[in-house]
């Protein structure tokens, strides 16, 4: 899925290749691959350029640094090219961590987290896997089906519950923030430990979903908001969590469909724009194609 960036680096150091000294001009050449790639891979412009100005800046800080080493009369050990890779491997890195944890749990009582995403983004599976995948780490999560919005959620949520083990919470009938504030309760009834609560989406942003998911916050006081985005939707998926984070302050994100033919460039433009960091990834239909996002990993598959 990172094939277009992987390109770019694999250009860049072809042309940095056989050289033992960074320069001005070569890391210039290096750096005109690596923003066509990234472009091409939909990384957000804006992105682009503040990453390619940060490499740029360290790579001639190390001419810099280097020379002045020469001086001194010591060799050389590194080539430009690794030396440049490792520049791009460390920047990327520090595009997509994240500040903590992916998750955060209560101290005390009952860990929520807020599903939140547009229709179609993969939220309620999402849900159905992220509860698995706590479940497999020992946890005990409540799923809460508040995404009356699409018909078929309900039944949705209910079925992959059943399919995984984990109860699904839901009173028919009931307004959204009703059913999530009613959640808890049921939570400590059934002595589960993490509530996980599926809210509507929309096919775009607008005010009533904004609203009642607002609504939502306020009543639960989740500790954690992922905003689910599916990564085929490219550069849109940028303005997407843009518009969720400003209202609703997201503390991660989680990016779906990456087994599909994405171009993953939103993994490197999502936390540059809204400041909230990929957590997870969702590589699959099935409720075990779901992973913990690590930037390093996407480092070294990017940059071989
Ligand atoms: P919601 O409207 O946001 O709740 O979306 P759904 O959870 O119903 O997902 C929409 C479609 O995307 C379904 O067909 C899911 O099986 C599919 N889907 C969700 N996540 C992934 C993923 O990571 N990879 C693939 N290939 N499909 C996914």
């Amino acid at each position: 899925m990172f094939d277009a960036i992987a390109k770019g680096f694999r250009q860049a150091k072809n042309r940095l290749a056989g050289l033992t000294e960074l320069t001005e001009q070569n890391i210039e050449t290096a750096l005109r691959e690596v923003r066509l790639s990234l472009l091409e891979a939909d990384v957000e412009l804006g992105v682009v350029k503040v990453f390619l100005a940060r490499v740029k800046e360290k790579a001639l800080g190390e001419v810099v640094r280097v020379r002045a080493k020469g001086q001194g009369g010591e060799t050389m050990k590194v080539s430009a090219a690794d030396q440049f890779v490792k520049i791009c491997h460390d920047e990327i890195i520090e595009f997509m961590t994240g500040e903590g944890p992916a998750l955060t749990f209560a101290e005390k009582g009952i860990t929520g987290i807020m599903m939140v995403g547009l229709q179609g983004s993969g939220k309620t599976t999402s849900s159905a896997k992220l509860a698995r995948y706590l479940q497999k780490d020992g946890k005990k999560p409540l799923l809460v089906a508040a995404d009356m919005q699409r018909p078929a959620a309900v039944e949705q949520l209910q079925v992959l519950g059943k399919s995984v083990d984990i109860p699904v919470f839901n009173i028919p009938g009931e307004s959204p923030v009703a059913i999530c504030e009613k959640a808890e309760a049921e939570a400590k009834r059934l002595g589960r430990d993490v509530i996980i609560y599926d809210t509507a989406g929309r096919l775009a942003i607008d005010e009533a979903l904004m609203q009642e998911l607002a609504d939502i916050k306020t009543k639960v006081e989740p500790e954690n908001i992922l905003l689910v985005v599916d990564a085929m939707i490219g550069q849109d998926a940028v303005k997407v969590s843009k518009g969720f984070h400003d209202r609703l302050s997201l503390t991660g994100v989680v990016l779906t469909k990456l087994d599909g033919d994405a171009r993953g460039g939103a993994a490197m433009s999502v936390k540059e724009v809204t400041g909230a960091a990929v957590r997870f990834a969702g590589i699959g239909e099935g409720t075990d194609k779901f992973e913990e996002f690590r930037p390093e990993g996407m480092a070294s598959r990017v940059l071989g």
